[in-house]
């Protein structure tokens, strides 16, 4: 038998072993002579300098982990439109790609998708910013994420603007819906909302920041903002490669957090949450902090009598990455579209853990340029897709990127009024009494 005379070698001559060109085990060929079509056989004479350079990089080192399985490329998202996903980006290097220089370095919106059905823990959450952190570094960042970066490091903001106007969006509230500014006169509160940059600055999220305020003083909340002192949470920043501005942003707030008395902190969006939940905590700032969904999940009971106005609509609901797999919540959001009367739930095929990514992720909500030229469908069209294909009128939400994502999406989808797309906050204050 083969595997005796293996047996009888003595060790030291191993090196003499020879491939034979005709191995006959109980009757099977296993001669491999289908592999000997090409000769020399190429297995491992590639240029590994790329890989060895991208899983030396402290965070990165899973890169190196993948056994080429490819059960991530049929739920990477970006995959979905284009071509990609870990097992392809591995493959590449394996092949002398340099991706920490490629287009590719910048495509991975983290949603974790792939995370969750990797055997190995190709963990692209972690290797994609530790990956990212050294093109910016280098200065070859997309030049859409170095303007939000600026814009972050100047204003506290990726958008740009003035932090003097970040408390604006309160100012056509009716006197009986109050928004404290604890900024300015500090008491204590039960809930310190860390209201966040879309609904501080843009017009949709304008609408929803101000149902929530009204949803909070129906409820009886006892709640106050940092008004202008709030910075954005930092999370998109690191996430797209720039841990300093980060760190930057999450001490300034930890700072003004640590200036105020609250029981816990209430987010309007999930990266919020993510970061402060998540991040804060190794730079000192430990606080009880739940989703919007989350908060007044625990307080449906309260909620449902103050639910009067049927919302006879047809609804799907998109679960953000941040909200469902990175911190586990599905439940929530659910429980209050389900409150609301006369709203008939439709889920979409990719939901929950499957959740299908908007695009916005990792620093995506700033490149939709730059991808335009590596996909051929927006993450967020895609799914507006599907969201119309499970017959809901409404596209409900509950990620302040997602409400002015989803609906350019509806529009250049062409579906322009077959969705509309709502904050859940907005369904609960229309039903509500608006
Ligand atoms: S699932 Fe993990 S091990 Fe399998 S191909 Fe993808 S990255 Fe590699
Ligand atoms: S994190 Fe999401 S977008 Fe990035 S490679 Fe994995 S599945 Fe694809």
């Amino acid at each position: 038998m083969f595997e005796r005379t293996m047996a009888r070698r003595p060790k030291e001559k191993r090196a003499d072993f020879v491939e034979k060109d005709n191995v006959i085990i109980h009757g099977v060929d296993i001669s491999g002579h289908w592999n000997r079509m090409h000769s020399p056989r190429e297995i491992t004479s590639y240029d590994l300098s790329h890989l060895e350079q991208v899983t030396a990089v402290p965070g990165a080192e899973s890169m190196g982990w993948c056994y080429q399985c490819a059960k991530c490329i049929g739920v990477c998202p970006v995959d979905n439109v284009g071509n990609y996903g870990p097992r392809k980006l591995f493959r590449l290097l394996q092949t002398g790609y340099d991706l920490i220089n490629s287009p590719e370095l910048w495509e991975c919106t983290t949603c974790a998708n792939c995370l969750r059905v990797c055997p190995k823990q190709v963990d692209m959450i972690k290797i994609m910013p530790a990956l990212r952190a050294k093109a910016v570094m280098d200065g070859t960042a997309p030049n859409e994420l170095q303007d939000m970066f600026k814009n972050a490091s100047e204003y506290g903001n990726p958008m740009g603007e003035s932090p003097r106007k970040r408390f604006r969006w309160t100012k056509d509230l009716p006197e009986d819906v109050a928004v404290k500014d604890l900024s300015k006169t500090p008491e204590e509160v039960d809930v310190l909302w860390f209201v966040g940059d879309y609904y501080a600055f843009h017009a949709r999220g304008n609408d929803a920041a101000k149902a929530m305020a009204r949803v909070f003083n129906r409820l009886g909340v006892n709640f106050g903002t940092l008004g202008n002192e709030e910075w954005t949470d930092g999370d998109s920043q690191r996430l797209a490669g720039e841990p300093g501005l980060f760190e930057m942003m999450a001490e300034h707030n930890i700072e003004q957090f640590s200036k105020q008395t609250f029981g816990k902190i209430v987010t309007s969006g999930p990266h919020a949450l993510n970061a402060l939940k998540n991040e804060y905590p190794r730079l000192g700032g430990q606080y009880n902090v739940e989703h919007y969904t989350q908060f007044l999940n625990h307080h449906l009971a309260d909620l449902k009598k103050l639910l009067k106005n049927p919302f006879p609509h047809k609804v799907t609901f998109h679960d953000p990455c941040y909200l469902g797999r990175h911190n586990g919540e599905y439940d929530a959001p659910r429980a209050l579209l389900g409150a609301v009367p006369g709203l008939k739930l439709n889920e979409m095929y990719r939901c929950k853990e499957q959740g299908y990514c908007c695009g916005g992720g990792g620093g995506g909500m700033w490149l939709d340029g730059f991808m335009a030229d590596h996909v051929n469908m927006r993450l967020s069209e895609n799914r507006v897709r599907e969201a119309v294909s499970t017959g809901a009128e409404v596209l409900a939400v509950c990620c302040p990127y997602e409400v002015s994502r989803f609906e350019d999406a509806v529009k250049s989808s062409g579906n322009e009024g077959k969705l509309r797309v709502m904050d859940i906050i907005e369904i609960l204050d229309q039903s509500m009494g608006g």
